[in-house]
């Protein structure tokens, strides 16, 4: 029978456009400011030079860039902040040097790289992207900032909020994807997750929203490098994540590594003072990247470290991380004029300020947590509902009439677990993995083996190869045991050494010689179903043709193994969404789908499988000669156990007056029914997305402009419905004004970036 849930409209998770940017209640009371004030008072200018300037534990910096007994700059009061320490024991001897024996006594903030948890390490973040699921993320930060917290961790660097376009640039890993709006959404998941309802309770934890800006388009998708972004696209697609955060009342923000536009950021007085002091307002506190106010030199904008680190205070920069080239050359500078007295004080103001309402004054030290307690049931629970929601089940080919997953429990019957991440814990728990451990970690093969002896099952395995190299010394006794077994499960794909930081990729193919393996197991004709583990879309092309089964597993972390178990055995139906497109091939990238549509876009019926012959018309379109344009699989897809229809889209109205959406907040409202066609629950992403064409400027082919996760039962139908106003129909246009304008709108409610079908709106004047 069929049933109705009504779901709510989307209208909360909207993303509010700069030009609307509220602030998060500000930090600054009359009783703080007047506490700063007479602090700043009392302090010298090398005090307040020290506050400005954060160290590693061991490896602190002098004048002359020789290396400093960190201890001795704390107790000198020529720290302020410090990243990196080990655990609250290490941490409470700093600080007790820093309330004890520096002459002001001012607590010292201690950052660390919390990215994807503490100890209890959650999926990567692009496979938490893959949730869809802001709620659950916010929880996983919560779980992280009370765990860092109590180590003495007040200050995490994260979330990162890049988009991330290209495939090749490691720090994918790091990101939620591609789209600005979805990232905008999570962005403001994160900030919550981690900085609590207030700062001054204990297991809050300032965010660090890095790295602004525009770092994940480096050229080439070669780390570090440079981009040239403008200023239109910078608005509309990489400054809406920030924008997101700020709004959420994120602490602090870090500038990025990259030249843009020919200025690094750590120097880039557009960006850091003009776009988020002025334009929108930024209270908190901007920290460079490591060591990247001293890097201003090799970019080429500095010949000495007075310069750089002039150019880079004078932009807006408030702290220096690591390169302690404010701490040696700012107070010079502050004497002899150049930097003035009150860009010093503006900058230690706003550390003061965090850490006043962090409440370190009054309690500066940790409770005496020891580090190595074991992880709650709760935390852990949360992980393995992380990880199931992050997997994306990419393909499943029916094998006999059904579908390869779930895998179905057989007595006596047999799989063979093959590749090399089955029984690594370590890569279980991904780059980034800060204070995870892998003796926390239940692996693959583990979790496997318990389920297959209740199963009365037999489980064979073989590791087949390694991650790198050429050696096929395993590969027989992985064909062996693919020949003895019913199925195959084979786990293939990246390292955290091929992931994260530092880790581009001008190849994007399976490494080493996982691929050979694979296509030797699928030789034997056992059915495969491939379990990947990676930090970034890989080109999986000829898998995605002879492989029956995929499921893109990330790095899962703690709870991989019985994450993946429930999932392959069906006790959990996949619900996870690609945010990220996987190309066919390298040469694709920068590959993402809210791309715009050339003057010669390729025609529909174009046959791609071949390069055009000789002037057919097909040649002077936008295109590859020898590969399809789309990618593998687009943005937003995802299959599940069970089926779902999509009914077209309904308009509240066919015309919409755009100074109407302008000035008055007109909307229209889209719906759509979707009905669970299959025979099992399952939770589907309901994606809104729109175009508008015959506008000042040009706008891509599809947006993301609102999601809803949808968990039907076996027949069910659900009724989403969008509100779409201003927030989803203003664009920077020829004006760099953002507003709606008349335009024809397209919109599409669908389960992915590329299907569904569309509506049409007219907007008009
Ligand atoms: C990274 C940042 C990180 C910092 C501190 C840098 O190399 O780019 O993302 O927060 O190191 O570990």
């Amino acid at each position: 029978m069929k049933t109705r849930v009504d779901v709510p409209s989307l209208v909360a998770l909207l993303c509010v456009p700069s030009l609307l940017l509220a602030q998060a209640p500000s930090l600054s009371t009359p009783a703080v400011e007047a506490r700063i004030d007479a602090l700043l008072k009392r302090m010298t200018l090398e005090e307040k030079v020290g506050q400005v300037n954060q160290i590693s534990p061991g490896i602190a910096f002098g004048p002359q860039g020789q290396r400093l007994d960190a201890e001795a700059q704390v107790a000198a009061g020529r720290v302020g902040s410090m990243l990196n320490l080990q655990d609250g024991k290490q941490a409470d001897a700093f600080q007790k040097i820093a309330m004890e024996q520096s002459r002001l006594h001012i607590p010292l903030i201690f950052g660390l790289d919390v990215i994807h948890g503490y100890r209890t390490t959650f999926p990567i973040p692009l496979g938490l992207a893959s949730t869809w699921d802001p709620k659950l993320i916010e929880q996983t930060c919560r779980v992280a900032a009370q765990e860092a917290s109590a180590q003495g961790v007040r200050w995490t660097f994260s979330p990162m909020v890049d988009i991330a376009r290209d495939a090749r640039w490691g720090r994918i890993a790091e990101s939620a994807g591609e789209d600005p709006y979805l990232g905008a959404v999570l962005a403001k998941a994160y900030v919550r997750g981690y900085q609590g309802e207030r700062l001054d309770e204990p297991t809050s934890i300032l965010a660090c929203v890095k790295h602004f800006v525009g770092y994940g388009a480096a050229e080439g998708g070669r780390d570090y490098n440079s981009t040239e972004i403008s200023e239109r696209l910078l608005r509309q697609v990489y400054f809406p994540p920030f924008q997101a955060a700020i709004q959420e009342g994120t602490a602090s923000l870090m500038a990025s590594f990259n030249a843009l536009n020919g200025v690094p950021v750590t120097s880039n007085a557009f960006i850091l003072d003009q776009i988020l002091r002025r334009e929108w307002g930024f209270q908190g506190l901007l920290v460079s990247d490591y060591d990247a106010v001293a890097e201003t030199i090799p970019h080429g904008i500095a010949n000495d470290g007075a310069t750089a680190a002039r150019k880079a205070f004078l932009a807006g920069l408030d702290v220096d991380m690591g390169g302690g080239v404010f701490l040696s050359e700012l107070a010079t500078l502050v004497r002899s004029g150049a930097v003035p007295q009150t860009r010093l004080d503006e900058a230690v103001r706003r550390l003061l300020r965090l850490k006043f309402a962090l409440g370190l004054f009054e309690h500066p030290y940790t409770g005496g947590a020891p580090a190595d307690t074991p992880l709650s049931p709760k935390a852990l629970e949360l992980a393995r509902r992380a990880a199931e929601e992050s997997f994306v089940l990419l393909r499943n080919e029916a094998i006999d009439g059904t579908p390869l997953l779930p895998l179905k429990a057989r007595v006596g019957k047999k799989i063979a677990l093959i590749g090399p991440h089955a029984e690594d814990a370590v890569e279980m728990l991904g780059s980034w993995s800060v204070r995870g451990r892998a003796a926390d970690v239940t692996t693959l093969r583990a979790a496997l083996a318990q389920r297959m002896a209740q199963e009365q099952m037999t489980l064979l395995c073989a590791k087949g190869t390694d991650y790198f190299g050429t050696d096929e010394s395993g590969f027989a006794q992985a064909l062996s045991a693919a020949r003895e077994a019913d199925v195959v499960v084979m786990t293939l794909g990246e390292t955290a050494e091929h992931t994260g930081e530092g880790t581009s990729r001008a190849h994007l193919d399976l490494p080493g010689n996982q691929e050979k393996l694979l296509e030797a197991v699928a030789a034997t004709g056992k059915p495969i179903v491939l379990l990947l583990f990676t930090g970034r879309p890989l080109t999986i092309t000829w898998a995605s043709q002879h492989v029956p089964a995929i499921l893109e597993a990330w790095a899962p972390g703690n709870q991989a193994g019985p994450a993946l178990v429930r999932t392959l055995f069906g006790d959990v139906n996949p619900c996870g969404r690609l945010t990220v497109s996987f190309p066919r091939a390298v040469g694709q990238e920068p590959l993402y789908y809210n791309a715009l549509s050339t003057g010669r876009p390729v025609h529909t019926d174009t046959d791609l499988t071949r390069p055009p012959r000789g002037y057919e018309a097909s040649r002077w379109t936008s295109r590859y000669i020898d590969e399809f344009n789309a990618p593998l699989y687009p943005f937003g897809h995802g299959l599940s156990y069970t089926t779902f229809q999509f009914s077209p889209v309904k308009v509240s109205a066919q015309s919409l007056s755009a100074t109407a959406v302008n000035e008055k907040g007109a909307q229209l409202t889209a719906s759509a029914e979707v009905t669970n066609t299959g025979t099992r629950a399952g939770t589907t992403v309901v994606q809104l997305y729109l175009r508008l064409q015959g506008t000042s400027v040009a706008r891509p082919v599809r947006e993301l402009k609102g999601f809803q996760r949808l968990e039907l039962a076996p027949g069910q139908t659900g009724h989403v419905t969008f509100q779409i106003g201003r927030e989803a129909l203003a664009f920077w246009n020829l004006d760099m004004k953002e507003l709606a304008e008349p335009a024809t709108l397209t919109l599409w409610i669908g389960p992915d970036s590329a299907s569904g079908s569309p509506a049409e709106v007219r907007l008009t004047d």
